[in-house]
C-alpha cells in the first residue's frame, strides 16, 4: 500500500487549507438547542456554498464525487486549522455519515430526491431511531411496532438514547412489521418525520450536563408507507449498511481530530507543571512515555483509517472490519482524554478556559460514550471475533 499523496491529492490539501483559513466560524459552538441547531446547520450552508460538503458523495446527489481519502485529507486540514467546535458533535452528523449514504445504497429514486439535496444543503437535521430500553446490543429484539393501514404505517413504542431528537427534522426509525416472523426478519427500516402527529420527545441529561439525548415515544404515528426504505420487512438488512457506515467511516472526522488532539495535549504537557510541583509535565519520565504511546497509538489509527478506507473503496461499502477500528479508537480516546486530566491535574475542575488554556474535563466526561455509542466494545469485539476472525459463535 501507498501512502503518499498524489500531486492531485497535495493540491487538494493546499486547496481546503486556504478556503478553511478563510470560512472557518471564530465563534464557539453553542452547546445546546435551537442555537446549537442553527450553528450546525448554518456551518453546513457554508460548506455547501463553498463546494465542500459531501466531498465524498457522488456528484449525482450533489457531491463532489471525490475519494475518502480526500474527504480525510479534509477532515486533518479541519483539525490542523485549530476550530473551535468539533464536527463528531454535529446535529448534523447522522444525515451526512449514515442516514444519507444508506439512503444512497437502499433508498428509491423518490427518497433519494427528497432527502440528499436537503442533506448536504443544510436544510435539515436527521437522528437515529434504533435503541429501544429493551433492545440496544441486542437491536434485533426492538419492539415498537409498525401496523399497516392502508398506505400507512402506524406506529407504536419507544426508542431511547436518540441523540439530538430535540431538534430533529427526519428520524432513520426501525419498526417491528411482523411480529411472527423470526426477529431480524420482521423489522422495517423507515424514514419518520418528527413533526408527525403522535410523536413525544423527552429530553436526558448527560453527566456533563449537556441535553443531546432524548426519549422518543410514539403514539399511533402515521408513517407513509412510501417512507420505507428497502422492502417492508427487510430493514435489519438496510439497518446492518447504516451500521456499517456508523461504524466504519462516520467517525473519520473523530480518528483524525484525536492526532491534533494529542499534539494539543503535548503543549499542554510542556507548559503546565507536572507532579513533581517544580518542572514541566513533560519532564515526567511516566508522562512522557504515556504521550509518545499516544502518538504512536493515533499514528497507528490513521494507518487503520487509511487500510479501511481503501478496502471499501474496492467493495463500496464499509465491511466488518470496520468494528476493529471503531473498537481501537473508542479505547484510544478515552485512554488521552485520561491522560489530559493527569496532565492538566486540579485546573480540569474548571469548566471554562483561563487564559487561554484548553477545557479538557467535558471532552473527558463525553470520552466514556466511545465504548457505548455506535455498539459497545464487547458488541464489536464480538463482530472482529465471528465475521472478521471467523471465530466460531459462543
Ligand atoms: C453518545 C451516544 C449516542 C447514542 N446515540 C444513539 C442514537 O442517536 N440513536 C440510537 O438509536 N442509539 C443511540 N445510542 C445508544 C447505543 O447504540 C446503545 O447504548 C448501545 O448500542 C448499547 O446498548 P444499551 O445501552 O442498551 O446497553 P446493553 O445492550 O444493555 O449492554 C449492557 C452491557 O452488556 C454488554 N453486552 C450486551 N450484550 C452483549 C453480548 N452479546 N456480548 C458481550 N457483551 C454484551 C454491553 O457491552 C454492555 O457493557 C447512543 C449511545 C451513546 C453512548
Amino acid at each position: 500500500m501507498n501512502l503518499d499523496l498524489t500531486a492531485e491529492e497535495q493540491a487538494f490539501r493546499a486547496e481546503a487549507r486556504t478556503w478553511l483559513r478563510d470560512h472557518l466560524p471564530a465563534d464557539e459552538r453553542p452547546p445546546e438547542g435551537t442555537e446549537m441547531r442553527e450553528f450546525d446547520l448554518a456551518w453546513q450552508r457554508t460548506l455547501f456554498d463553498g463546494g465542500w460538503a459531501g466531498i465524498n458523495w457522488p456528484t449525482e446527489y450533489g457531491g463532489r464525487g471525490l475519494s475518502d481519502i480526500q474527504q480525510m485529507i479534509w477532515y486533518e486540514e479541519f483539525a490542523k486549522a485549530d476550530p473551535p467546535f468539533t464536527l463528531n458533535n454535529s446535529c448534523t452528523f447522522v444525515g451526512n455519515n449514515h442516514g444519507g449514504p444508506t439512503l444512497m445504497v437502499n433508498g428509491d429514486d423518490a427518497q433519494k430526491a427528497a432527502h440528499l439535496p436537503r442533506i448536504l444543503r443544510g436544510e435539515v437535521v436527521w437522528c437515529q431511531g434504533f435503541s429501544e430500553p429493551g433492545a440496544g446490543s441486542d437491536l434485533a429484539g426492538l419492539s415498537t411496532k409498525a401496523v399497516i393501514d392502508g398506505d400507512e404505517l402506524v406506529v407504536t413504542g419507544q426508542k431511547t438514547w436518540t441523540s439530538y431528537a430535540h431538534v430533529a427534522d427526519v428520524q432513520e426509525l426501525l419498526v417491528r412489521t411482523d411480529p411472527d416472523a423470526p426477529k431480524h426478519k420482521g423489522i422495517s427500516w423507515v424514514i419518520c418525520d418528527m413533526a408527525s402527529p403522535g410523536i413525544e420527545i423527552r429530553e436526558i441529561e448527560t453527566m456533563s450536563h449537556v441535553t443531546d439525548f432524548c426519549e422518543v415515544f410514539y403514539d399511533e404515528v402515521r408513517i407513509p408507507l412510501s417512507n420505507v426504505v428497502g422492502d417492508i420487512n427487510n430493514g435489519w438488512k438496510v439497518a446492518m449498511s447504516t451500521l456499517g457506515f456508523e461504524r466504519g467511516t462516520a467517525f473519520m472526522a473523530d480518528q483524525v481530530e484525536l492526532a491534533a488532539t494529542v499534539e494539543r495535549l503535548i503543549e499542554e504537557a510542556r507548559h503546565r507543571t507536572g507532579p513533581d510541583g517544580r518542572r514541566p509535565a513533560i519532564a515526567d519520565d511516566e508522562i512522557a512515555r504515556r504521550l509518545a504511546t499516544a502518538r504512536a497509538e493515533v499514528a497507528a489509527l490513521r494507518a487503520m483509517t487509511i487500510a479501511g478506507i481503501s478496502r471499501t473503496a474496492r467493495t463500496g461499502v464499509p465491511g466488518p472490519e470496520g468494528s476493529m477500528i471503531r473498537l481501537f479508537h473508542g479505547e484510544l480516546h478515552q485512554r488521552v482524554y485520561r491522560l489530559a486530566l493527569d496532565i492538566v491535574g486540579p485546573d480540569a475542575l474548571r469548566l471554562t478556559p483561563v487564559d487561554g488554556e484548553g477545557v479538557w474535563t467535558g471532552p473527558y466526561l463525553q470520552s466514556f460514550a466511545y465504548t457505548i455509542g455506535g455498539g459497545t466494545t464487547d458488541i464489536q469485539r464480538n463482530i472482529v471475533g465471528e465475521r472478521v476472525l471467523g471465530l466460531p459463535r459462543q
